[in-house]
């Protein structure tokens, strides 16, 4: 506190404290408790990208600051994976932007794009630094919240549409989506993009978790849907694609318009960083689809054998249909409160997981919802799993 007695904390960051991953990974490091919470493998990614910024570091390449924009390799490999993945064409020189990681390129497209008193529609539960970036941008957030059904988690579209008003000024869409594991559908995508044309709205999409998508479910870019590529901002990360989430590269993709905003606010946060693992990065992108389907095809094996394991435990599940994340629900234990759940859960059978409550505008709508990872390990998952049968008795 400061001699005025005026809190040290402005007002648009008061409502945010701890984020709850650095929390509940603090709690399994002083339990010992396996981390389901934070989502991390505990595998590192494939050992060619190692070796590759093993390489770069002792070439002396991107130990002293790299380019603005991020190295030409790397723009160059990630322009050419959107081309060779979805069709869309960026020009690497004008249409992408290196980030230090997703977390950062979200933060620069909203202080790039909003101006303070725009109302931005986030679909809720929403992945914590929209709100905190929404805020120090001067925005007012807008959620919708994804309703819980049969089939995991839904988006309903008039929701959406009522939600826009005059002073609507961006989406803010995630697909395939953190902590439900909903990937929007092409008809779902087509309304957004259709809405987005007709109420001239901005969207920033975050799709980190564009490889991950299970069993009949498609990411489709919302760039690639009719009147967007002008009006979209895409945003995705090295960290989970790679499985080297502590690297933090990132990228902003979008025409040269959007993607000069963006780099004009994030030229002031970072201006740049992670040089040698860009050039790592950029060797990564070019594996061959055999290690995307490899990576896929292991993670939906990794959420079958935690379903399974949560289900015998309990825990409703609603099954993920991307992401490595499941969402559960804890009212068969006769349970409400999800936070006070998590805290109490490494104690009880030595397990960490996160509370989606604190991805709520009203705690109370995910109060009884729990979040666990299973990028982990298969020896891991199949203790977490003996472990939560604990729960039962
Ligand atoms: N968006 C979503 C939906 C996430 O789950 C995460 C966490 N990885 C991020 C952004 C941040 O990504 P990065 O680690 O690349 O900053
Ligand atoms: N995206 C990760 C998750 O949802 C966490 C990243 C972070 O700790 N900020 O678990």
């Amino acid at each position: 506190m400061t001699s005025s007695a005026r809190p040290l904390l402005n007002r648009r960051l008061a409502e945010f404290g701890t984020t709850i991953f650095a929390e509940m990974s603090a709690l399994a490091l002083s339990t010992g408790a396996i981390n389901l919470g934070q989502g991390f493998p505990d595998t590192d990614g494939p050992e060619e990208v190692r070796e590759a910024a093993v390489r770069a570091l002792r070439d002396g390449l991107g130990n002293q600051y790299p380019p603005g924009p991020g190295v030409p390799e790397l723009r160059t490999a990630i322009a050419a994976h959107q081309q060779r993945r979805y069709g869309l064409s960026c020009d690497p020189d004008r249409e992408v932007l290196v980030t230090a990681g997703a977390t950062e390129a979200i933060a620069a497209s909203l202080l790039a794009l909003l101006e303070p008193g725009d109302e931005v529609i986030a679909l809720e539960p929403y992945y914590d630094s929209y709100a905190a970036c929404i805020a120090m941008a001067g925005g007012r957030r807008v959620p919708v919240t994804l309703h819980p059904d049969d089939d995991g988690f839904c988006l309903d579209l008039d929701e959406l549409r009522d939600a826009v008003t005059d002073r609507t000024r961006l989406l803010l869409i995630n697909t395939p989506h953190n902590p439900t594991g909903t990937v929007l559908t092409r008809a779902e995508l087509a309304a957004i993009a259709e809405l987005a044309v007709e109420r001239d709205l901005l969207v920033v999409t975050d799709e980190v978790y564009e490889h991950l998508v299970f069993d009949d479910a498609e990411h489709v870019p919302l760039a690639t849907f009719p009147g967007m590529r002008e009006r979209t901002v895409t945003i995705s990360s090295s960290g989970k694609t790679f499985s080297f989430t502590g690297w933090k590269v990132g990228w902003v993709t979008g025409t040269q318009e959007l993607v000069t905003a963006v780099r004009t606010a994030k030229q002031y946060l970072t201006y740049v960083s992670a040089g040698p693992f860009q050039y790592a990065v950029a060797e990564a992108l070019r594996l061959p689809d055999s290690y995307f389907d490899g990576f896929r095809a292991d993670l939906r094996r990794k959420r079958d054998l935690l379903g399974d394991g949560l289900r015998t435990a309990g825990f409703e599940v609603y099954q993920p249909k991307g992401t490595y994340f499941i969402t559960t629900d804890i009212t068969p234990f006769g349970e409400k409160d999800a936070h006070r759940f998590c805290r109490a859960l490494p104690e009880r059978c030595g397990v960490v997981a996160i509370p989606n409550s604190v991805f709520y505008d009203d705690p109370a709508a995910g109060r009884s919802q729990v979040r666990f990872a299973f990028c982990k390990r298969d020896d891991v998952l199949h203790e977490a799993a003996v472990r939560l049968r604990r729960l039962a008795s």
